[in-house]
């Protein structure tokens, strides 16, 4: 068992991991700067409100709590912003990544899983799954922080300071089992909360953005994957990291991967509106409109790495579970 900083884990795939990470055993810190985060969804473990920038924070933490290994969320995430405000998006993911992997560095905190994202493969029209090994093109500035900070402790995990894993997430969904913890962004820009919204009746129709893309609808293509599922991943990898014992400054010592999360299986904007209209019992208003900004048209993973090195597999993700427990959520919200 070890102690574990989760940097962002005020949010809503790192509070779920929390339990997961208790579930094996661990002492948790979460430190939070609760610009997107929530200090109600730390339900285990102790809460720092802080930020990434405050590198004399993260000395304190990391010396005080004797941190053996860290799993950082801290983000901003919602691509179409990112468009929009890049400085912002360099700034929090970047920045502060750096300063984060300084103060590991510095107080010798060797282990890091951190959360990356399918958008660092920007727009790959030759491949409908994408494998880890495609080149990294990202078509929005959201991608290309990740894709900077994967970089970043690539080369320092190559000085055998780090071993780290990078986990390349597709379209998070769902909530925990009991719907206490579900996607709430201020404001939320992610479709399936979106479009539960137009069921409840909170919004009074869902939009479509963007029509004219070649998928088989014409409507943009995604990997959804349970926050379950991807809690999972994140207590498998981190099990791999703490499991190894190499002799920092030895050739072996600096471990690096990077591996895709996701279900290998897409599914279109018009088929998350349908199956939300199944599952709700609610018929509500769909609006097509232009296309947002910075949006490739497919994003599925070729997840086979993840299931053959974690021995993980998604157990949680078809469509309309995941949009079953969103739901349960979103209705107590
Ligand atoms: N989307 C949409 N209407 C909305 C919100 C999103 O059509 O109100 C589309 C969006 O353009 C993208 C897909 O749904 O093609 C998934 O978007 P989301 O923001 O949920 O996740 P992303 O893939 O950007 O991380």
């Amino acid at each position: 068992m070890a102690n574990i900083l989760v940097a962002g884990g005020a949010g809503f795939i790192g509070s779920q991991t929390l339990l997961a990470l208790a579930q094996d055993g661990h002492t948790l810190t979460t430190l939070d700067n609760l610009s997107n985060g929530f200090a109600d969804n730390v339900i285990v473990g102790d809460f720092i409100e802080g930020d990434l920038h405050d590198a004399q924070l993260l000395d304190t933490v990391l010396v005080d709590r004797k941190i053996d290994a860290i799993i950082h969320f801290a983000a901003f995430i919602e691509a179409g912003v990112s468009v929009t405000n890049p400085m912002d998006f360099y700034d929090n993911n970047v920045a502060g990544s750096l300063t984060l992997i300084q103060a590991m560095v510095r107080n010798r905190v060797r282990k890091i899983v951190f959360s990356s994202t399918a958008a660092v493969y920007g727009q790959q029209d030759d491949h409908d799954l994408l494998h880890e090994n495609l080149a990294k093109q990202p078509i929005n500035p959201y991608g290309q922080t990740k894709w900077m900070v994967e970089c970043m402790l690539r080369d320092v995990a190559a000085t055998g300071d780090m071993e780290a894993i990078c986990l390349r997430y597709f379209n998070a969904a769902g909530s925990d089992p009991d719907a206490r913890l579900g996607e709430r962004h201020d404001p939320e820009t992610h479709l399936i909360p979106l479009v539960l919204d137009a069921a409840r009746g909170v919004r009074d129709s869902i939009s479509i953005f963007g029509t004219d893309y070649a998928t088989e609808d014409g409507t943009c293509i995604r990997d959804y994957i349970h926050v379950a599922d991807l809690a999972d991943a994140h207590s498998k990898a981190l099990a791999l990291l703490l499991g190894r014992n190499e002799t920092p400054g030895t050739p072996s010592a600096g471990f690096y991967d990077a591996m895709n999360l996701g279900t290998s299986r897409g599914h279109s904007v018009r088929e998350v509106i349908e199956t939300a209209k199944q599952v709700t019992g609610v018929d509500f208003p769909v609006i097509e409109k232009e296309r947002r900004p910075g949006d490739p048209a497919r994003l599925v993973a070729d997840a086979t790495r993840a299931n053959k090195l974690l021995n993980w597999q998604p157990q949680r993700s078809d469509l309309k579970t995941m949009i079953a427990d969103a739901w349960r959520f979103r209705q107590n919200l």
